[in-house]
């Protein structure tokens, strides 16, 4: 399996200020900078699916919904489980924000596709199988386990301490890798709490919860506390840990 961590910052490309990844070049997870990305990468997704409502992991849905419309490929998907489509219909594609591109279709011409996840269920999207768990943030949100013959891969941000994705992630043998969240250093850990998010500290104790080392990528570092959350990452002394850098591949 192929995940494309794509960049989301204009100035240091080492910075990420949103979120996307893109699976096997056909499944986005999440479009905080999908649209944004080169008209190839963006006509190649054909399914999105969202881990939450907020602006880093939505804020290019917009473009990306009418770059493919311009380019006449047919209405955008985007899947997720019910509470955070609401929020997105709501929020977002509501006549304010942006158009309500569900209102504005006709059924000869759709302008975009709204599919509801299954919780906890494999559903096969864009290629490949997935599973919507629910993480524990501060709204509605859900990791993703990613699932290919042979080759499972867990998608964990935003989320402070949670427990049944990593259940979820321990029973599969053929776990090949996690990316997961390392919001604010140990410093910030109070507010990592409160904003529903994690510090190195609390990376290391959801990969203990899998009970065997597995390869662990670590993303939505803030970029203000890049520095800091690198030295306490490498201060775990964790073989297995690794930070994320926006623009890589990563292949399981
Ligand atoms: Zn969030
Ligand atoms: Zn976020």
């Amino acid at each position: 399996m192929d995940v494309d961590f794509l960049p989301s910052c204009f100035g240091d490309p080492a910075l990420q200020l949103a979120t996307t990844l893109v699976v096997n070049n056909h499944l986005a997870v999440d479009a905080g900078c999908l649209g944004f990305a080169d008209a190839e990468t963006q006509a190649a997704v054909s399914d999105v699916v969202l881990t939450h409502a907020h602006m880093d992991h939505v804020a290019t849905l917009p473009f990306y919904a009418v770059n493919r419309l311009q380019d006449g490929l047919g209405p955008a998907r985007i899947h997720a489980p019910a509470d955070v489509l609401e929020m997105v219909r709501e929020g977002l594609f509501n006549d304010r924000l942006w158009p309500d591109l569900e209102r504005l279709s006709t059924p000869e011409e759709p302008l975009i596709e709204f599919h509801e996840l299954p919780i906890d269920a494999a559903v096969g999207i864009g290629g490949i199988e997935l599973v919507a768990v629910p993480l524990t943030h501060v709204i509605p949100t859900f990791g993703y386990l990613l699932l290919e013959p042979g080759c499972s891969v867990v998608v964990a941000t935003d989320t402070r301490d949670t427990d049944l994705i990593w259940e979820r992630a321990a029973a599969r043998d053929d776990l090949a890798g996690v990316f997961v969240e390392a919001s604010f250093p140990e410093s910030l850990a109070e507010l990592a709490d409160a904003s529903g998010h994690l510090t190195p500290a609390g990376l290391a104790r959801q990969l203990d919860k899998i009970n065997r080392p597995v390869r662990a990528i670590a993303v939505h570092l803030k970029p203000s506390y890049r520095e800091e959350i690198l030295a306490e990452i490498a201060a775990l002394g964790r073989e297995t840990v690794e930070v994320g850098l926006p623009g890589t591949t990563y292949t399981f």
